[in-house]
């Protein structure tokens, strides 16, 4: 990778706390103040923080959120699946009537959370543009 003064200017800046920026938008708080809402409907991620102004349209979560609550919810169901089946052999009708319901509701239950998470931790990471300038309130003397 070439040494260009971006690159510099990224290294110089101050760290960014990553868990913390990832159960910020967990919970769908904004990743940098943890005051404003991150989303402005379901998976609508808000334009900019209405507490500290930070810009979110360097988001791209695009698909990974929703990749990532199959992943979550296979694990979740589908061990309890094999042992529900192996233990006590309910008919298919039981079957269908508990563990697709389940997966619907635990899927739409975690998109937004995630996909919070997601934001948060490319808002810490600094990617996409997040964060090309030093954080207002990290300079001395600046404001927002
Ligand atoms: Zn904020």
């Amino acid at each position: 990778m070439p040494w260009t003064d971006e690159t510099a200017a990224a290294v110089a800046l101050p760290h960014r706390n990553a868990w913390a920026s990832l159960t910020r938008g967990f919970t769908g708080r904004c990743p940098h103040c943890g005051q404003g809402k991150l989303f402005g409907a379901f998976l609508k991620v808000t334009d900019r923080c209405e507490a500290c102004d930070e810009d979110f349209s360097h988001q791209r979560a695009d698909d990974f959120p929703a990749y990532l609550v199959i992943l979550i919810v296979g694990h979740i169901l589908v061990p309890i699946a094999l042992f529900v089946e192996t233990e006590f052999s309910p008919s298919y009708p039981v079957q269908l009537a508990v563990w697709l319901p389940l997966a619907l509701v635990l899927s739409l239950a975690l998109l937004q959370p995630v996909k919070g998470a997601i934001v948060g931790l490319q808002w810490a990471l600094r990617m996409h543009g997040f964060g090309v300038l030093p954080d207002a309130d990290a300079m001395p003397g600046q404001e927002h």
